[in-house]
């Protein structure tokens, strides 16, 4: 019987994600104690657990078909090994979000991406900051560093970096601000470019659909309140999504009703003032846990 092979980072920012939403997606695996390879009890989608630089090759390579990896990593790997077909994400997964983004000295002469022309960039990221260059029509000496990148320049191996971002205290620290912004990424599930059989393809169809239930279930919430009668419509249109909402009637109440229907989160929290002066009360909302078909 086929078996797919799914890798994610074995320890690091994105491990603890990629298996929360795996497991939420009704996959369950047997934690082997070299905790390298996990085998799939309930889907033959087995787990490797990898470094996240290596989940590119596996996945060029065939040896993985299915991959969970930033953006970041995966198009530095595509880019740096001029890999074609290239990898494209099946899915974003909305987690892993991080920037890579130019940095320089602060308050120095570099202050936009005109400004590095014959200048040294450190970066971990060589095949990216390279097309960063190239598209801006500029052309920088790109020196590779694996890590602490951030203190190059007061080193004085390097004008400017390119390196991954979130708080941008690192940067502080080291005297540098963020000058532009080379990439925006998140965690994406990808998969080997190469066609695969027929069985291996439904399988990776049936991942996918489960991923996107829990991902639409995260987004959206079960609303239940108490409405006037004579409001219905207008509340209802104040809930768009919530398709045909549930409307029961309140004993002993002939004015009021109650209402229950789905809708996002973010719906919600942009209507509730208009719900309220529309003369919604008790207002619950509820988390979904899974939304099927
Ligand atoms: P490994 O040992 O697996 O090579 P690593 O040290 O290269 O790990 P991590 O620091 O765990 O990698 O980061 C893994 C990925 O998480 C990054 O490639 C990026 O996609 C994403 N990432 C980086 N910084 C952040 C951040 N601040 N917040 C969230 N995700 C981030
Ligand atoms: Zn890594």
């Amino acid at each position: 019987m086929t078996r797919l092979k799914l890798a994610i980072q074995k320890s690091g920012r994105l491990s603890e994600d990629s298996l929360a939403l795996l497991e939420r997606s009704g996959l369950k695996f047997a934690r082997s104690k070299d905790k390298l390879f996990w085998y799939g009890e309930t889907l033959p989608i087995d787990l490797l657990l990898v470094r996240d630089d290596d989940i590119p090759r596996l996945l060029l390579a065939g040896v993985c078909q299915l991959g969970i990896v930033g953006g970041n990593v995966a198009q530095e790997k595509v880019l740096s090994e001029k890999a074609s077909p290239d990898l494209q994400p099946l899915l974003r997964l909305g987690f892993g979000r991080c920037r890579l983004m130019l940095a320089a000295p602060e308050g120095g002469p570099i202050r936009g991406v005109n400004d590095l022309e014959g200048k040294r960039i450190a970066t971990s990221y060589p095949a990216l900051t390279q097309q960063y260059l190239e598209n801006a029509g500029v052309r920088s000496d790109v020196v590779f560093l694996n890590g602490a990148v951030e203190i190059a320049p007061s080193m004085g191996s390097a004008d400017a970096i390119v390196d991954l971002v979130s708080t941008g205290t690192t940067l502080r620290a080291n005297h540098l601000e963020v000058i532009d912004e080379v990439l925006s990424s998140e965690a994406g599930l990808y998969r080997c470019p190469n066609p695969l059989s027929s069985e291996a393809e439904r399988l990776i169809q049936t991942l996918l659909t489960r991923i996107e239930g829990v991902q639409q279930a995260q987004e959206a919430k079960y609303v239940m309140m108490h409405a006037p009668k004579a409001k219905l419509s207008e509340i209802t249109a104040l809930l768009p999504g919530a398709e045909t909402p549930t409307v029961l009637s309140l004993e002993g109440n002939d004015d009021r009703v109650a209402l229950h229907a789905m809708c996002t989160e973010q719906v919600f929290w942009e209507h509730l003032e208009e719900l309220k002066k529309a003369g919604a009360s008790a207002i619950l909302v509820l988390p979904v846990e899974k939304m099927l078909a």
